[in-house]
């Protein structure tokens, strides 16, 4: 008896580390074997630990919190907020062939800063202050191009990989188990969210393949991919000297970056279907 009562004690005393190691069996078998794919558009080899559906869990999580944080700038109804969901329907239809599981979703919120992301698994926001900028629906198309193919390329999965934080994000995909604040946040800021971390936020390869994902993604979704040229003319200069948004952030040279998208203009222009209105 009295060897059971010391079994029976043991056990409870070891009851946070049997709490510890089932949370560490969770996230390990949330960690899959990491596999190798393809990039769409450019059929880049890559190298990705976090599936499709941790990847959505992970932006479903941050896109929850940034509406109910923001729910009193949402904008659900008028032009603008017509125009982003004719836009982004068409652009998410195309996006979709690359990534069927991927749930898409675009929120449009009330906000002076010029700005529009896509989080992993397809919930896209899109800030109201970009809509004079984007100047028409091709302008629009260019910009959730470019988000959307960060999601489809799975950059952020890139980036939380290659910052060794993939067992932090699974983490938070479990709950919350053996998480800092500050661990916290750096996997956010990777997520590509908000503009206060934009430092940590994709690479310049992966910004320049956004691009070329994103042209070809207007020209398959009906939109000229011509006019995503005089589109980022425009941004760079608008964005001269001030904090850049996302889609503009990172570049080495404004030039270079128009440069580059002329190189891909043949490619897109073939995957140009126009559309009946656009
Ligand atoms: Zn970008």
């Amino acid at each position: 008896m009295k060897g059971f009562w010391k079994t029976a004690l043991g056990l409870l005393v070891a009851r946070p580390l049997i709490a510890i190691a089932i949370a560490a069996a969770v996230v390990g078998l949330l960690l899959l074997r990491s596999h190798r794919q393809k990039t769409p558009v450019t059929h880049r080899a890559q190298h990705v630990e976090l599936t499709d559906q941790q990847q959505m869990q992970l932006g479903s999580q941050q896109y929850a919190k940034t509406l109910r944080e923001d729910r009193a700038r949402i904008v659900s109804s008028g032009p603008d907020y017509a125009q982003v969901q004719r836009v982004a329907r068409r652009i998410e239809a195309v996006a979709a062939r690359d990534k069927p599981r991927f749930v898409w979703k675009v929120t449009l919120l009330r906000k002076k800063e010029a700005n529009a992301y896509c989080l992993p698994g397809g919930k896209i926001v899109v800030y109201t202050g970009i809509l004079p900028l984007v100047g028409n629906n091709a302008g629009l198309a260019t910009v959730l191009g470019h988000e959307v193919a960060h999601a489809t390329a799975e950059h952020a999965a890139e980036r939380i990989e290659r910052e060794h934080l993939t067992r932090v994000a699974a983490s938070i995909i479990a709950g919350g188990v053996a998480v800092t604040p500050a661990q916290y946040v750096h996997v956010v800021a990777l997520l590509g969210v908000g503009g206060e971390a934009a430092s940590l936020r994709f690479s310049r390869s992966q910004e320049s393949e956004a691009d070329h994902i994103g042209l070809v993604y207007m020209a398959r979704a009906g939109y000229d991919p011509r006019l995503a040229v005089g589109f980022w003319g425009r941004m760079l200069r608008a964005s001269k000297g001030k904090q850049p948004p996302e889609f503009a952030s990172d570049h080495p040279s404004d030039e270079h970056r128009i440069a580059r998208i002329k190189g891909w203009l043949p490619e897109a222009e073939r995957a140009y279907r126009p559309a009946p209105s656009s």
